[in-house]
């Protein structure tokens, strides 16, 4: 039986000679050429078209959040192996010139940089939450947004990235509403994937907590059947499955970090819906091959891509 990390590198071998993707010289970093950006294009477009509730707000941010919010993500807490952050150059010229000195050594000269409290985005969702700290949210509010993300989790593997691009919509409400838009999301998020010819099967997840508690935090997010996720058995039906997208109930986990109430003074709670955009894509391309004018005429038309023929 083939290796799934041997699959994994045949599928990034494909897509690299297929000229949609061109590896960076660092694991996990890849660029990706004007073909794949049309179907992530097209992929992009169908997130957003996928309305879980009507009444969306479509808001972007920036990929970063300043140290005070990140704090209380709890994404420190829960999942350090895959955290960033950025550091600055502040000095003078005198620490300046001592600096490009350590560079032109080949010593480390990141020793004259100061941390800039800000932090690499983790989930596009997390920029949410702080509109609204502090607050009491007489309606439920929820919004469509994607970015950028950073984890640190560099592998062969082309479906995962170090930095990827992420569209969500999140929900921020009663219990009931956050409820809802993860039901929603359980049922569009599925009919979106199997509609561009994917074979998808939700299974329940849990998220890959760090340290000795690990066991028992993942055990209780299954337990309580917070997360599902869409799989798509990328690597055959031998290997496990690849996230494509994932519906998560957060319970009240953010309204009480960033002290959000709903209109009876009860914490909010909250859900989303996430897809990765290049997991996605990657997807399309081992599904119907590296030749895109060759994919069934119903794929290209949902992705909108004659129009570009
Ligand atoms: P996995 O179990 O594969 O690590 P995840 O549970 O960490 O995925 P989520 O946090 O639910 O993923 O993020 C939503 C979606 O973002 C995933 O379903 C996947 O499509 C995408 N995604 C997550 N991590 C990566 C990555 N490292 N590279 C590319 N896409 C990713
Ligand atoms: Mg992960």
């Amino acid at each position: 039986m083939t290796s799934r990390h041997d699959r994994e590198l045949a599928l990034r071998r494909d897509l690299v000679e297929a000229g949609h993707m061109v590896e960076l010289p660092l694991r996990g970093l890849s660029a990706f050429t004007g073909t794949f950006e049309d179907v992530l294009a097209g992929v992009e477009r169908l997130v957003h078209e996928m309305q879980p509730t009507e009444d969306v707000t479509v808001i972007s941010f920036p990929p970063l959040l300043t140290q005070p919010v990140f704090e209380k993500t709890g994404y420190l807490d829960s999942f350090p192996q895959l955290i960033g952050s950025v550091d600055v150059f502040t000095g003078d010229t005198k620490a300046h010139k001592a600096m490009v000195v350590d560079k032109n050594a080949g010593e480390d000269w990141t020793t004259h940089l100061v941390p800039a409290r800000l932090d690499l985005l983790s989930a596009p969702c997390h920029q949410t939450y702080p509109l609204h700290a502090g607050s009491r949210l007489e309606r439920g509010v929820t919004y469509e947004t994607g970015n950028r993300c950073f984890r640190h989790e560099p592998s062969d593997d082309p479906m995962r990235l170090v930095s990827f691009r992420m569209r969500e919509k999140v929900c921020i409400g009663t219990p009931e509403q956050a409820q809802a838009h993860r039901e929603i999301g359980r049922r569009v998020g599925p009919e979106l994937l199997t509609s561009i010819g994917l074979q998808i099967e939700e299974v329940p997840a849990n998220d890959p907590f760090f340290g000795r508690a690990a066991k028992i935090f993942a055990a209780g997010q299954l337990d309580a059947g917070l997360k599902v996720e869409f799989e798509c058995k990328v690597y055959g039906e031998e290997h496990s499955g690849t996230a494509l997208g994932s519906s998560n109930y957060h319970n009240d986990h953010f309204g009480l970090d960033f002290d959000i109430t709903t209109a009876d003074g009860q914490l909010a709670h909250s859900s989303c819906i996430g897809f990765g955009l290049e997991r996605v894509t990657v997807a399309l391309f081992a599904t119907h091959g590296m030749d895109v004018p060759s994919w069934p005429t119903e794929v290209r038309a949902r992705l909108g891509l004659d129009a570009q023929a």
